[in-house]
């Protein structure tokens, strides 16, 4: 069981966003910037592209509305988008909030309290719809 599935059935806490039957969205625990959210699919698979296309479409939908959300909760120039998947072998979409090209390098790191983590998950729970 990967460390997003304990995430996802609640065995480890976390900073919730949005979630429905298929997709969890929570704060990235070492943040690139304010408001760096993980978008996971409920059903465990390691690769991106190894999710069946219709998985595929159904994350990258959920990930467009939990970026809108973060939009409006979180200044920024825009919302980035990432996919690695190297430390945890289950697949996540990063979004992140950009200010500077460093923001989206995963080499600089916020230090966030866990006050200003739920004040921003709330903030984009919010405004997700
Ligand atoms: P990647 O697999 O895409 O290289 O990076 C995994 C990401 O997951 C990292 O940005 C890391 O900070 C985040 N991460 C790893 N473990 C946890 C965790 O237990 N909770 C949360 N919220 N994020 C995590």
């Amino acid at each position: 069981m990967s460390i997003f599935t304990k995430i996802i059935q609640g065995k480890i806490p976390s900073y919730k966003v949005a979630e429905n039957d298929d997709f969890y969205a929570f704060l990235d625990i070492n943040p690139n910037a304010k408001g760096h959210t993980l978008v996971v699919p409920k059903k465990e698979e390691n690769k991106i592209f190894d999710l069946d296309e219709k998985s595929y479409l159904g994350l990258m939908q959920f990930s467009y509305k939990v970026a809108k959300a973060i939009e409006k909760a979180v200044p920024c120039e825009r919302i980035g988008m990432t996919v690695i998947g190297l430390e945890v072998p289950h697949v996540h979409v990063h979004l992140i909030p950009l200010h500077s090209m460093a923001d989206a390098t995963f080499g600089k790191k916020e230090k966030l309290s866990d006050d200003e983590f739920q004040e921003i998950a709330n903030e984009i729970a919010k405004n997700f719809s």
